[in-house]
């Protein structure tokens, strides 16, 4: 990315750090000072010798930004992302945690695999990478999981998803809301009914997939398992989770279901809020992604939903391939896009330029929803003295061109390259300690 607006810092990772003159959550101006991994002050504080001094005239500061749902691909597929690269890359992206989808090989459906990955992330020093445990044995839709052994591992896993796969027997559905109950886990649903969108699926289903001639991925695939859960999720008593919402139909489904008082939260990726369905026109499987990109009125009411807090959540789904799983015909491509460094350009520029939401409210839905979703008690946390020191500081004004070559991510399946987005991540701190400034690691 280049940026036309400077950051400056006396000195690259002192302890303690001074950030001086940021708006808190786009608000009022305060210093805050970060020592020991925790926010000791906020308000007017005076430099002292032993202070790191970074200017932050113009930024705004918010927690820590955490994604409820990325892929990794560690341990198997290496070539396409490693979770050091992965975390570089959310680092980069204003992230100080992630949820690391179970999708690998092997699946992370065991205490051992949930805690290497925990290990693995541990290892970058650059974010907190949480394991999400899958729901069935090998994902595959048929037996539980070892759910109460990866909750009670040193992961403490509490999100279980078979992400990619949808978890389409209600049987099963119902029993894994009901195990997960009892340690206050949750269940995130990949809503895809296989008998209405299989898995060659690939384009929303209209006009448009009759005449590109591509499989079509009509939403009431998804909106059909939305309901179901939404009900399973009553009957159980349980905490349910909708994985990347396309439709305005899911939209509907939440709403009514938050009223009802059910336990429900949902997620949004940037690319549903901003890329539609016509441009599958082009062919380019850039764009090729599960589900798949949907017509402008889904569109407007995932940015309606975000607004009104029926959608909690916005959630990259960031599915790094590599190149010779992508460059293939359309329907023949790896499904999936990167999305972990251009996530708050989009939703700033999506969401805060057209006035749909302020910073809070980005702090909001990126970082205090997803955290207590995933209950990460040291994420998402108010900018206040005692609060861990998990801070990014955010240019709201600079103008960023999207380049796929400056990624710090393996992969280079961007549908982003190219473009201009208002808003721009200038500082990541984890703990108290600087791991990206302007996007590259400090
Ligand atoms: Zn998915």
């Amino acid at each position: 990315m280049t940026t036309t607006t400077p950051f400056t810092t006396t000195s690259p990772t002192g302890t303690p750090t001074l950030i001086k003159g940021a708006r808190i959550l786009g608000g009022a101006v305060a210093d805050i000072l970060l020592v020991g991994g925790r926010i000791a002050e906020v308000g007017r504080i005076s430099a002292a010798a032993e202070h790191d001094v970074v200017d932050a005239d113009g930024l705004v500061a918010l927690p820590g930004l955490v994604d409820l749902h990325v892929h990794l691909r560690e341990p198997g597929r290496e070539d396409a992302e490693t979770v050091a690269t992965g975390a570089a890359a959310a680092a980069a992206g204003g992230f100080t945690a992630v949820l690391a989808m179970a999708n690998t090989n092997p699946v992370t459906d065991t205490a051992e695999a949930a805690e290497r990955v925990l290990d693995l992330g541990r290892d970058t020093g650059l974010v907190d990478v949480q394991p999400v445990g899958a729901v069935t044995k090998g994902l595959a839709g048929e037996e539980l999981a070892e759910l109460g052994l990866m909750a009670r591992s040193r992961a403490a896993v509490r999100v279980f998803s078979d992400d990619g796969h949808c978890v389409d027997d209600a049987r099963v559905m119902r029993r894994a809301l009901e195990y997960v109950k009892a340690f206050g886990g949750v269940i995130s649903q990949h809503a895809q009914d296989p008998r209405l969108a299989d898995r060659n699926a690939c384009c929303h289903e209209s006009e448009l997939s009759g005449r590109l001639g591509l499989p079509g991925w009509p939403g009431i695939a998804e909106e059909s398992i939305v309901a179901r859960d939404v009900m399973l999720a009553r009957h159980t008593g349980s905490r349910l989770h909708i994985a990347h919402v396309s439709t305005a139909g899911s939209v509907e489904v939440v709403r009514w279901a938050k009223r009802q008082g059910i336990d429900v939260t949902a997620e949004v990726t940037p690319h549903h809020l901003l890329l539609t369905s016509d441009l599958l026109a082009s062919y380019d499987p850039v764009f090729k992604v599960n589900p798949p990109l949907r017509p402008e009125e889904d569109v407007r009411a995932l940015r309606e939903g975000l607004a009104d807090g029926t959608v909690d959540a916005v959630a990259t789904d960031h599915a790094p391939h590599a190149r010779h799983d992508k460059e293939h015909a359309f329907v023949d491509a790896a499904f999936g896009m990167v999305g972990l460094e251009t996530s708050l350009p989009v939703v700033s520029d999506v969401m805060v330029q057209s006035g749909l939401l302020d910073w809070a409210g980005v702090a909001r839905v990126m970082s205090v929803n997803p955290a207590r979703i995933a209950r990460l008690g040291e994420h998402g946390q108010d900018l206040v003295a005692g609060s861990p020191a998990n801070v990014i500081l955010v240019d709201p004004y600079a103008v960023t061109t999207v380049d796929r070559a400056m990624s710090l991510s393996l992969s280079r399946n961007n549908p982003w390259h190219g473009r201009t987005l208002t808003g721009a991540v200038m500082a990541t701190y984890l703990r108290g300690r600087l791991t990206v400034r302007e996007g590259r690691l400090a």
